[in-house]
């Protein structure tokens, strides 16, 4: 076969078969592509509840857990005389030590009556509230303010008379979904 019609013998295969080659290897490409694609770990699919820890601020800088969380056995309380469950942590620090907020969120009830002194009540994510009792009178927080983790929100005072025998402390109490959990899970309670 002569070079010239050589030529013509490639251009005429290309001319006819030509798109069909093109098009195969389109998609050949593009299958590559998806698969690949398909098979790449998706951040969204695997995580769909974020599953970060939350992080607490711890309320206060120095202090000693006084009286721990306990809602199945009874706990004697030495200033009321009775028995009753612990539903919070009790932590003890000199009078007027500031108290932060552990989380960013929103100031939903700010009031004071003789069993618990001044208590603020703060919202967060997640339906998580916290509740700061025993505070001082005085409060640079009212309901309906935002907060950020660790803002001032208050001083310990020993002002509820619930816990009178623990002397200058924060009675402090975390909710999820309304109900009162263990502090415990999400403070670092080692004595600071
Ligand atoms: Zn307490």
């Amino acid at each position: 076969m002569k070079e010239e019609s050589k030529k013509e013998a490639v251009i005429n295969f290309l001319k006819r078969y030509g798109y069909i080659i093109g098009l195969s290897a389109f998609m050949l490409i593009l299958s590559i592509i998806l698969i690949v694609s398909a098979n790449k770990p998706n951040e969204s699919d695997n995580n769909p509840v974020n599953t970060d820890p939350i992080s607490f601020y711890n309320p206060l800088l120095n202090f000693t857990v006084a009286k721990e969380f306990n809602d199945t056995n009874l706990v004697y309380n030495s200033t009321l005389k009775q028995w009753e469950a612990h539903k919070g942590v009790c932590l003890t620090a000199p009078e007027n030590s500031e108290v932060f907020a552990v989380l960013d969120g929103v100031v939903e009830d700010v009031y004071s009556n003789y069993l618990n002194g001044t208590v603020v009540v703060l919202s967060h994510a997640n339906n998580l509230k916290t509740y700061y009792s025993s505070l001082g009178e005085d409060v640079p927080v009212k309901k309906g303010d935002t907060v950020k983790q660790g803002d001032v929100i208050g001083k310990i005072s020993n002002t509820g008379a619930n816990e009178l025998n623990l002397g200058n402390h924060l009675h402090f109490e975390v909710t999820e979904n309304d109900v009162k959990v263990d502090p415990a899970t999400y403070l670092d309670l080692e004595n600071k």
